[in-house]
């Protein structure tokens, strides 16, 4: 058909006809819900100048027509003369939350993670932005559309004048005070004014302002060696190419991929863009963040101690692009940096880059699909990447960029691995074994410090019964307690629920109740037992519930106020201190035995970073592995820092038993309170899927269903099921296919979760 047709046919339809499919707009809208398709609402003429893609809205939604508030994904014409549709019927925002970027990123998310677009929107935006926190409206002031002849007809007193004279010069409506101000007035001339109808009083909505945070303690740049020079000649290569390439630094603990990242960014920030940096959790990373502080003018960081005001304050500032550099966790991946230059994901192997609620995304994979459409770099820098990033880096896919020594020629600490299945000590149930103890010993008496790693918070990780031989669990989780002598409290690490001590058994009402195995606090007991004039320090979520506790703790720690600094997780990443000459990792294997297909990785990337931890200096260090399975692979590769051996070897493994990376992977968890309907639910859906996959994807399988490994939280029943395929695609078919036609019965909540990482 050509123009002509086309116009000659529009000219004959009948008038009212062209004027709809002309002029007629309609408006997409999203809401919170696991809904993958827009819903399209008419837009009321008061609302066809206002309304715009990326504002919120509220609108009818579902038979009883409740009015929900829903995010506008598009505005465009109608596509032929208008069906019956509901109306829009509020506009909440003045100006969109959401540019083209955001909106693409988001939707990407939703078809990348299967979940709804309006949940992936309201989990994206602060609540503080989306709620204008901070702002308020603000009298200000405009000349009347008359004031011209009335000034012209009237001679006004010169304060008055003074004013109108302000106003005629201002661009904008001029807040009250600041009027005052300019013309030298008090608020009696601007009254007058306005009760002769030569002003106007408007209200304009003004934010209250904050500080960004500047430079402090500025440093100088350190002078890069060879290593750091060349990974960093690489990288600005990949930045003036104009292109997106997805770089993985694998660099040795301590090689230096801080400076690296600096230097990265000077560059990024000369031309005029500005650099993301996501770190694992900014509480536990004050080092890191202090670094980036004494070396760029204009910092956000965005962490989680924020009010809504200060977070919707520093939101506004990065969009006007006055940040040179975000630093914040995962969720700063979504920081609106106007012009975009580089993302640096630090510690990219860290399991909180995976968001543990809808929407579940990977920061690494958002990041990536960021970058890639703004055509920009993706820096991910790690001494144990994960096995996903490494297979694609030695496939080619991204570019491997090499940091194997440390600076300054340091070695790599020598490991030990200390068998403890004979440890005397350990046989009387000592957490510290004979060697380790000798290590600690010789290290404070040479004014060294140590550092011990334990990943269990508590006293005692599990309370039982000697007579009926069960362990005490929450009554609403399927979890044996954890015993917190400080509170003399049972605690349940999933949920929080607490129990004042159990004096006898819930089960057969025995009073054998006993405390076994070592957390944390009971570790710290015995350090200070067994190394009376040295001063412990206990890191655990516990300890450091306070903002800023961490900060602390690592300050006197870093002044020698402590010798002995121990803790879980939180004390394995990214810390630098020159004197510490020992480490301990307490047990190794309570990591090798969670029933986890990354129980192996996990551990090899621990005790790798427990043992970055020392070596810092020309003093040296050491560290020591105490385990019952010395010969487990994750643990030898880690001694010998060999994360090429390991990579190799796990790698084969994951293969051969069809894991990612080389399957893409999605678990369906089913909760509800009733089991028999869960359980129920689960297989008849896991059935479905079987039958599908057979029909239309024979490289599909289906795990389960099956109760997930913890059967019982916060007082639902769980029961999970696995789709595996060789591509996220087959994958998300096959579930899209299933999906669509189900319907779960009342009582079952469903959560999908592409690419898990715990298997809880
Ligand atoms: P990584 O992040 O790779 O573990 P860091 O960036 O923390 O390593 O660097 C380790 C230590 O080496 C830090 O104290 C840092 O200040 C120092 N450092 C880094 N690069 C250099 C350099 N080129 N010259 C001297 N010291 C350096
Ligand atoms: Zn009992
Ligand atoms: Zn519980």
């Amino acid at each position: 058909m050509t123009d002509q047709q086309g116009l000659f046919e529009f000219a004959d339809l009948p008038e009212w006809e062209q004027a709809a499919a002309e002029d007629v707009l309609v408006a997409e809208v999203v809401f919170n819900l696991p809904l993958e398709k827009p819903y399209t609402y008419s837009i009321p003429d008061e609302f066809r100048e206002l309304l715009k893609t990326g504002m919120r809205v509220k609108a009818p939604l579902g038979r009883g027509n409740r009015r929900v508030i829903g995010y506008c994904v598009k505005v465009r014409r109608a596509e032929s003369a208008v069906r019956r549709l509901k109306p829009v019927e509020e506009v909440l925002d003045n100006e969109p939350l959401l540019d083209e970027v955001m909106l693409r990123l988001t939707h990407w998310i939703s078809e990348r993670y299967l979940c709804g677009w309006g949940q992936v929107l309201e989990s994206v935006i602060p609540a503080g932005v989306r709620r204008k926190s901070g702002t308020r409206l603000v009298q200000s002031f405009v000349l009347s559309e008359t004031a011209d002849e009335l000034v012209a007809a009237a001679k006004l007193p010169a304060r008055q004048q003074a004013v109108v004279d302000v106003l005629r010069m201002a661009t904008e409506a001029v807040a009250a005070i600041r009027l005052c101000e300019l013309a030298d007035c008090g608020p009696g001339p601007i009254n007058s004014l306005r009760k002769k109808g030569i002003i106007s009083a408007i209200r304009v909505r003004s934010e209250v302002s904050g500080e960004l945070m500047g430079v402090s303690d500025p440093t100088e740049d350190l002078i890069l060696n060879d290593q750091q020079q060349q990974t960093l000649n690489a990288i600005i290569a990949a930045l003036q190419s104009g292109e997106h390439s997805t770089m993985l630094l694998h660099g040795a603990t301590g090689s230096g991929k801080t400076e690296v990242y600096i230097r990265a960014i000077r560059e990024v920030v000369s031309y005029g863009r500005q650099a993301i940096v996501l770190v694992p959790e900014i509480s536990l990373t004050p080092q890191t963040i202090r670094r980036f502080r004494s070396r760029f003018k204009s910092l956000a960081v965005l962490h989680s101690h924020m009010t809504d005001a200060e977070r919707h304050w520093q939101w506004q500032q990065i969009a006007r692009g006055a940040v040179e550099v975000i630093v914040g966790a995962r969720s700063a991946v979504f920081a609106p940096a106007p012009n975009l230059g580089l993302i640096v994901i630090d510690e990219e192997h860290e399991p909180t880059f995976k968001q543990d609620s809808t929407p579940r995304y990977h920061a690494r994979e958002v990041a990536r699909y960021r970058c890639s459409q703004e055509k920009v770099p993706l820096l991910l820098g790690s001494a144990t990447p994960t096995l996903e990033s490494w297979l694609r880096a030695t496939r080619r896919q991204d570019t491997l960029l090499s940091m194997p020594d440390r600076v300054a020629n340091l070695p790599l600490p020598p490991v030990v691995i200390v068998d403890t299945r004979n440890d005397p000590q350990i046989s009387k149930g000592a957490s510290i074994g004979r060697a380790l103890r000798t290590s600690i010993d010789r290290a404070l008496h040479d004014r060294g410090q140590v550092i011990l790693f334990l990943n269990l918070r508590g006293y005692s990780p599990t309370v039982w019964c000697r007579s009926c031989g069960t362990g005490v669990k929450c009554p609403d989780c399927d979890i044996t307690l954890t015993w917190h002598r400080d509170r003399q409290e049972a605690v349940c690490h999933s949920c929080d629920h607490s129990i004042p001590a159990p004096e006898k058994c819930p089960t057969c009402e025995s009073a054998a109740v006993r405390y076994f195995g070592t957390g944390t606090q009971k570790l710290e007991e015995e350090v200070a037992s067994a190394f009376p004039k040295a001063t412990v320090l206990r890191m655990d979520s516990d300890s450091m519930r306070k903002p800023g506790s961490h900060d602390i703790a690592l300050e006197k720690f870093r002044h020698g106020e402590v010798d002995i600094l121990l803790g879980t997780q939180m004390i394995a990443k990214g810390l630098d201190f020159p004197n510490v000459t020992l480490v301990g990792v307490i047990d190794a294997d309570s990591m090798l035995n969670q029933p986890d297909m990354r129980a192996a990785e996990r551990t090899f990337q621990l005790v790798a970073q427990v043992a970055g931890r020392t070596g810092r200096s020309a003093r040296g260090g050491r560290v020591l592995v105490q385990t019952t399975s010395p010969d487990d692979p994750s643990i030898t590769y880690a001694s010998k820092h060999d994360y090429l051996g390991f990579a190799a070897y796990e790698l084969h493994q994951r293969k051969d038993t069809g894991a990612p990376p080389f399957m893409a992977v999605t678990r369906v968890i089913f909760r509800g309170l009733s089991e028999p309907q869960v359980c129920d639910t689960a297989h008849a859906i896991a059935d479905k899927l079987r039958a599908t996959a057979k029909q239309m994807d024979p490289e599909a399988r289906i795990l389960g269903a099956a109760p997930a490994p913890i059967t019982r939280l916060r007082g639902y029943y769980r029961f999970h099921l696995q789709i595996t395929a060789p591509s996220h695609e087959q994958v998300k078919l096959l579930w899209q296919r299933v999906e669509n036609k189900l319907t779960l019965p009342d009582g079952v909540e469903m959560a999908v979760d592409v690419d898990p990482i715990n298997s809880r």
